[in-house]
């Protein structure tokens, strides 16, 4: 009789793959494959670790919403409820949270920001979770997937691709990686951390309190191959043109040190989460674009109900691998 060494096995440590394994507990067996020395080293350990549920398309308002209200009870991870600003989408004046900051904005009081590591940490908890092993294939023998690894082959029922930017080319899947850069300043008189985030959704621009000083970001997104983090030096002017338009108290800032994180999207940059149509025993989570983090509790839920049920059938159509696959029938 064949044996098999989980009945699941992740390719992935970042907050997707953590949070399926995190939800599998006690219904399946599950080892976690992950490539670096430890997990969260991609995109899970480079974003913005900000929580809303708010401005995302509807194929992912549901999943956003039970994922942010499940962060937001802080017992997870640590939870600072600080309040976002629409920057130019309401009439209260922005310096009323944020002093000095010119202009208008919509006020999201249930915003704030979550301790990501912390959540992986959680998530993570009583896992096999197996670092320093790269997946490099995998085929199907029977009714069994072999995972070919560069630490020998592992046995299982069902493979799970949860390998983020590396997603589009493990799962092959039309997905694109892009590139986005977080800068730090060094400390600020006056800035805390209870400051809300202010985000100008149309001219692309947020910043929140980070170590004393800000996290800002000017929204850049460049197509990038998976883990090529190359830093666009353009990207510093950019951002010094948008402090001088909407926030010059911030202009003359120092930055302390900046990173360049992957944000991963499907064409219609809604989740893929599912059974493949067209490969047994391959199930994906991916594509979790800029809200992974937030998403990430009803991502791992609705995975690992879809993957102990065998079937789709429970997964919003706007979410399964099969509308990408338009070659293959439903
Ligand atoms: C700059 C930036 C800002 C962001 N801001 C926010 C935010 O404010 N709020 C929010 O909710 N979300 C935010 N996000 C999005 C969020 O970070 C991602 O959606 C989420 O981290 C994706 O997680 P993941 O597990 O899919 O990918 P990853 O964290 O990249 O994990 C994939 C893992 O798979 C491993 N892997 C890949 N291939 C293999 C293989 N063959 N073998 C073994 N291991 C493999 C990789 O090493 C990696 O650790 C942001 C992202 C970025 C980049």
């Amino acid at each position: 009789m064949s044996t098999i060494d989980a009945e699941v096995v992740i390719v992935g440590g970042g907050i997707a793959g953590a949070a399926t394994a995190y939800h599998l507990r006690g219904r399946k067996s599950v080892i976690i494959l992950e490539r670096e020395e430890t997990p969260g080293q991609h995109s899970t350990g480079r974003n913005a670790a900000i929580i809303r549920e708010i401005c995302v398309g509807p194929e992912i308002a549901e999943v956003m919403d039970e994922g942010a209200a499940e962060l937001r009870k802080g017992q997870l991870a640590e939870y600072i409820r600080c309040g976002i600003v629409l920057a130019g989408q309401g009439d209260g004046p922005i310096a009323e949270h944020f002093p000095d900051i010119p202009g208008n904005g919509g006020w999201h009081e249930p915003g704030g920001v979550v301790d990501v590591a912390g959540l992986l940490t959680t998530y993570l908890q009583g896992s096999d979770l197996r670092c320093g092993i790269d997946v490099r294939g995998w085929q199907r023998v029977g009714d069994l997937i072999e995972v070919q690894t560069s630490k020998g082959t592992l046995r299982t029922h069902t493979l799970v691709n949860a390998a983020g930017p590396w997603a589009g080319v493990f799962g092959e899947l039309p997905l694109t990686p892009r590139n986005r850069t977080i800068f730090i300043t060094a400390p600020i008189e006056g800035i805390n951390a209870e400051l809300p985030v202010v985000w100008y959704l149309k001219e692309g621009l947020y910043f929140r309190p980070e170590s004393g000083g800000l996290l800002m970001s000017v929204c850049d997104q460049v197509d990038a191959a998976p883990g090529d983090y190359t830093f666009d030096s353009e990207v510093i002017e950019t951002l010094v043109e948008k402090l001088e338009a909407h926030a010059p108290r911030l202009q003359d800032v120092s930055i302390s040190h900046y990173w360049v994180g992957q944000r991963t999207f499907a064409p219609d940059d809604g989740f893929v989460i599912g059974h493949d149509p067209r490969k047994p025993g391959l199930f994906h989570v991916a594509a979790l674009g800029g809200h992974g983090v937030t998403a990430s509790f009803a991502v791992g839920r609705i995975a690992a109900e879809a993957i102990v049920r065998g079937d789709n059938d429970a997964i919003a159509e706007d979410l399964r691998p099969e509308r990408l696959l338009s070659s293959v029938s439903k």
